[in-house]
C-alpha cells in the first residue's frame, strides 16, 4: 500500500466509480452469433497487449488511489491469455486502503479450459467466476457458441464447484426465438447443481451488427417464466446491476440483467480497460483514453491516475439503446471486454 491519502472517484452524475473490468485477450475459442463473427476477426498483435505488469500497475493505481475494491477479468476468453493464474496472484495481493482487505477478485469465462485451470485460479486468489452458457441442448449450443462445446463447459462448471467457488454464477443471454424456452431449464438446472443463472438482455454488441430490439427477451419475461414453476421473491441488491430473485422454498437464487429493458445506468460504478490499454468509462461509450501511451511512454503513477480521473470526468449518463440517439460503439462485445 502506497501510504498516500486516497479519495473516491466521483463521475459527474455523482456515481463513485470502484469496480474496474481488465480485458486480458481480444482473442477467443468460441464464436458466440451475439458477439463475434464466425470468421474474419482481426486480432491485437501480442505486442499491443498490455503486459501483466502494465495491468498490474493500472489496477495497482485505481485499487491504492481511488479505492476501488472490485475487479474482474474479460475478455475475449480470459482463459486463453498463457499464464493467466500469473496475472490473478498478483492481482490478489492488491489490498483496498480504505478497508485493508483485498480486491474482491472475480473473473468471467465461458468455462471451456475449466476443467484443467479452475483450481489453479481458485488458488491464485480468484475469488468468484461467472460461466456462460447459453443452452442446455447440445445443438444449440453448437449454434449459438459456434463451437459443439457443452460438454466441456459444463465439466469447467463442475471444476469450479469442486474448487471450491461459491456461488458460481452461469451467465445465459437470451435471444427471442433461439433460447428463449430454455428459462425453466436453466432454473431446474441451477437449483439441481447449485449455480446461480444469470440471464443477461440481448445487447447491441454483436459484431455482426445483427441486434434488434425484438431479438431481445426482456428480463421481466424469464422472471415470470421461472416464477410460474418455481416461486420467486425479489432479494434487497447493492449497486449491481442484477436484479436477483431467490426461490420462496429456499432452493437458491436467479440474478437478471435487464441492461435494455430497465438500464442501471444511474447505479453505475464501473470503468473498464481493453486489452490494448483503452480505458472506457462505458460499455457504449465512443471515446476511449489510451493508457497504454501513458504506460510506455514513461509515465509516472501519478500521470496514470491523473489520465483515469480526466476519463472519469467524461462518464456520461447512460446510453440510449432502443432509442434514436443511440449510436452503436465501433467495437463489439469481445473488443471491449464484457
Ligand atoms: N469469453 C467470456 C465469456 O463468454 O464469458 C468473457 C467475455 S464475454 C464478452 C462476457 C459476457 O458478455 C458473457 O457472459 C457473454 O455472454 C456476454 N455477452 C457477449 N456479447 C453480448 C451481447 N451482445 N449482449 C449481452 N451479453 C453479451
Ligand atoms: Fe468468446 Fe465470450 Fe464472446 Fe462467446 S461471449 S465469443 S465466449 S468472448
Amino acid at each position: 500500500m502506497s501510504g498516500r491519502t486516497t479519495k473516491p472517484l466521483i463521475d459527474p452524475f455523482g456515481r463513485t466509480v470502484r469496480d474496474l473490468r481488465i480485458s486480458v485477450t481480444d482473442r477467443c475459442n468460441f464464436r458466440c452469433t451475439y458477439c463475434m463473427p464466425e470468421e474474419g476477426m482481426q486480432w491485437l498483435d501480442r505486442s499491443e497487449l498490455l503486459s501483466f505488469e502494465e495491468i498490474e500497475r493500472v489496477a495497482r493505481v485505481c485499487v491504492e488511489r481511488f479505492d476501488f475494491d472490485g475487479i474482474r477479468l474479460t475478455g475475449g476468453e480470459p482463459t486463453v491469455r498463457a499464464q493467466l493464474p500469473v496475472l490473478v496472484e498478483m492481482l490478489a495481493a492488491l489490498r483496498v486502503p480504505a478497508t485493508g482487505r483485498a480486491v474482491d477478485l472475480a473473473m468471467t469465462t465461458n468455462g471451456a479450459t475449466l476443467g484443467l485451470l479452475a483450481g489453479e485460479l481458485r488458488r491464485a486468489g480468484l475469488n468468484r467466476i461467472n460461466v456462460s452458457c447459453d443452452s442446455l441442448r447440445p445443438e444449440r449450443f453448437a449454434q449459438m457458441a459456434r463451437r459443439d462445446q457443452l460438454a466441456r463447459v459444463l465439466d469447467g462448471i463442475e471444476a469450479a464447484l469442486a474448487a471450491g467457488f461459491s456461488p458460481v454464477k452461469v451467465n445465459v443471454v437470451m435471444m427471442r426465438g433461439v433460447n428463449d424456452d430454455e428459462a425453466v431449464d436453466f432454473a431446474t438446472f441451477g437449483r439441481e447443481r447449485r449455480v446461480q443463472p444469470r440471464f443477461i438482455e440481448f445487447m447491441p454488441l454483436d459484431a455482426d451488427g445483427g441486434w434488434t430490439m425484438d431479438q431481445v427477451v426482456p428480463a421481466d419475461e424469464t422472471v415470470a417464466a421461472i416464477d410460474a414453476v418455481y416461486p420467486l421473491e425479489p432479494v434487497a441488491h447493492g449497486p449491481e446491476p442484477a436484479a436477483r430473485y431467490r426461490y420462496r422454498d429456499g432452493g437458491g437464487e436467479i440474478g437478471v440483467i435487464p441492461s435494455v429493458t430497465r438500464p442501471f445506468c444511474g447505479d453505475c460504478d464501473r470503468v473498464r480497460i481493453t486489452a490494448e490499454g483503452k480505458f472506457r468509462t462505458c460499455l457504449f461509450a465512443l471515446d476511449e483514453h489510451d493508457l497504454r501511451a501513458v504506460l510506455r511512454n514513461g509515465g509516472s503513477d501519478g500521470d496514470l491516475a491523473l489520465a483515469i480521473e480526466a476519463a472519469v470526468g467524461t462518464k456520461w449518463a447512460g446510453h440510449h439503446i432502443g432509442q434514436v440517439s443511440f449510436v452503436r460503439p465501433p467495437r463489439s462485445m469481445s473488443q471491449i471486454g464484457g
